[in-house]
């Protein structure tokens, strides 16, 4: 089993841009590998999904052992010498109940098949099971992650371990810690498919989070079954670097056409939102809908197909340029479910400071309150309680979110006797000296962002700092006097003046 073949090249959040290397070539991560099933006639064939730009694509090996048992081959089966994915068959367990097979057949079929990135037995917990079924299931599977490795430790492909345990995510924290220290290639998050076809995300963004806690940084995380685009971009920000999915195809057959916001029923369209090698072919819905059953699903798959590898590279591109927390968010937005989902970020940020770069090549958006959760903001607030230590001990504070070019002139020769500061912005207070530093000054808020809360952290901090006068240049901001109260509250000394003293 290759043990290291994966490389990050850029980091956002908890997100990257990664070189997951294979025996048929290398996959620009975060990349959908497109689940075919090579015995459906007409169906999109893998070398098509190629032709579009894919990197690879994702077959069933448990469907190839029972119609083609002879196969030597995935790639003369599939017609391509891009990377393949071959599942092992929890997909079937999970639907079907049971399948015909044991794990070392399907792996030394997996190994006879020269796949490149090759799956264990999982046993598929599901998104509804009862906390015993999952229990039972996440702990059958690490058995069987356990049981494989004498199997595999000599072979040159990477092998995935996935990690059940459904919604229960202190079932998923235990067995993502144990399944984590047998040192696979690649580990998975599985069977969300059931929570992701009803927008049920924030289970199952919980669910990433744990494992993604728990698995090494180096190691990539595959989840299984999410092929909408709508979700690319948040669960690249909780850590995954490939997908598989056949949503694209399943979408298609229901008449379904997926945006990167959401999905649209063919017969409710007018327009056909997207200018791919599809859709420009037809100037309205209607003309497409028009288009008789077989023909018309492919050309949906296709269509469908081309929207998710646009998504894919727009997230790859939102990771390199550090925009990956305006980017998801703005995907989340589209649905309820998926604001719900992103929490899971939101609440968890403070972890992503580590993989959040300090510098990047453009300034930082803030919306809303939860905004003041991005881990740039989180990582200055540490700053500040743990490094930064006034002047004096007489504070000057001026309201405004950051150095705006009339207040530069002030800043050049401010008062030696004051400690200057901005308060009121995303970044709460700001030290003038540093007022400069990104991203201090590189961002646009919309107003009034900060809460009563985030006012009492500043007063807070000025009072564990040793400050003991204050000077405050009045603005009529409502939070002035809740900051005044709080310090003087706390024995500072206020003054307050109309404009900032020359
Ligand atoms: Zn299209």
């Amino acid at each position: 089993m290759i043990l290291d073949p994966f490389e990050v090249l850029s980091t956002d959040l908890l997100g990257r841009v990664g070189r997951l290397k294979t025996r048929k070539g290398n996959i620009t991560t975060p990349a959908l590998l497109p689940v075919v099933n090579p015995f459906i006639p007409n169906a999109v064939s893998a070398s098509e999904i190629v032709d579009l730009g894919f990197q690879g694509v994702t077959t069933n090996a448990y469907l190839i052992l029972r119609n083609a048992p002879e196969c030597t081959s995935v790639h003369n089966l599939l017609k391509i010498e891009s990377p393949v994915m071959t599942d092992s068959g929890a997909y079937q367990l999970l639907r079907y109940g049971t399948i015909s097979v044991d794990q070392e057949r399907i792996i030394a079929f997996q190994k006879r098949l020269e796949s490149d990135i090759a799956v264990i037995l999982d046993v598929p917990t599901g998104g509804y099971a009862s906390e015993e079924q999952a229990m039972r299931t996440a702990i059958a599977t690490y058995q069987r992650a356990v049981e494989a490795l004498p199997l595999i430790k000599d072979d040159n492909r990477i092998w995935v371990a996935p990690i059940q345990g459904g919604p229960y995510t202190h079932i998923v924290d235990r067995i993502a810690a144990q399944t984590a220290a047998l040192d696979y290639s690649m580990y998975a998050v599985g069977s969300p498919t059931e929570l992701l076809e009803e927008y049920n995300v924030a289970p199952l963004a919980r669910m990433v989070w744990v494992v993604r806690q728990r698995i090494p940084y180096g190691k990539p995380l595959h989840l299984f079954g999410a092929g909408h685009p709508i979700v690319f971009a948040l669960f690249a920000a909780l850590g995954c670097d490939t997908f598989d999915s056949a949503a694209y195809a399943i979408y298609a057959r229901d008449d379904r056409y997926m945006t990167p916001y959401g999905t649209k029923r063919l017969k409710d369209l007018v327009e056909l939102p997207c200018s791919c090698s599809i859709c420009k072919k037809f100037s309205e819905a209607k003309e497409l809908l028009d288009v008789p059953k077989p023909e018309r699903e492919r050309l949906l798959a296709l269509h469908n197909l081309n929207i998710c590898l646009q998504e894919e590279k727009a997230v790859r591109q939102a990771i390199r340029e550090g925009r990956l927390w305006e980017y998801a968010k703005a995907r989340c937005l589209a649905h309820p479910a998926l604001k719900a989902a992103f929490r899971v970020l939101v609440e968890g940020a403070e972890k992503l400071i580590p993989f959040t770069r300090t510098r990047k090549r453009r300034g930082l958006f803030f919306y809303d309150h939860d905004d003041l959760n991005r881990p740039e903001v989180l990582a200055f607030k540490k700053f500040l309680k743990e490094k930064w230590f006034p002047r004096t001990s007489k504070v000057l504070l001026l309201r405004a979110d950051k150095l705006e070019p009339h207040l530069e002139r002030f800043f050049l020769n401010p008062p030696s006797d004051y400690q200057v500061c901005l308060w009121g912005g995303p970044f709460l207070i700001i030290p003038c000296e540093i007022a400069h530093t990104y991203p201090l000054s590189q961002f646009e808020a919309a107003d009034c962002l900060i809460s009563e809360e985030d006012v009492l952290w500043i007063a807070d901090l000025l009072v564990a700092k040793g400050v003991s006068e204050v000077l405050l240049v009045r603005s009529g901001d409502p939070l002035e006097s809740i900051l005044l109260e709080r310090l003087r509250s706390k024995g500072v000394q206020i003054q307050v003046c109309d404009k900032p003293p020359l």
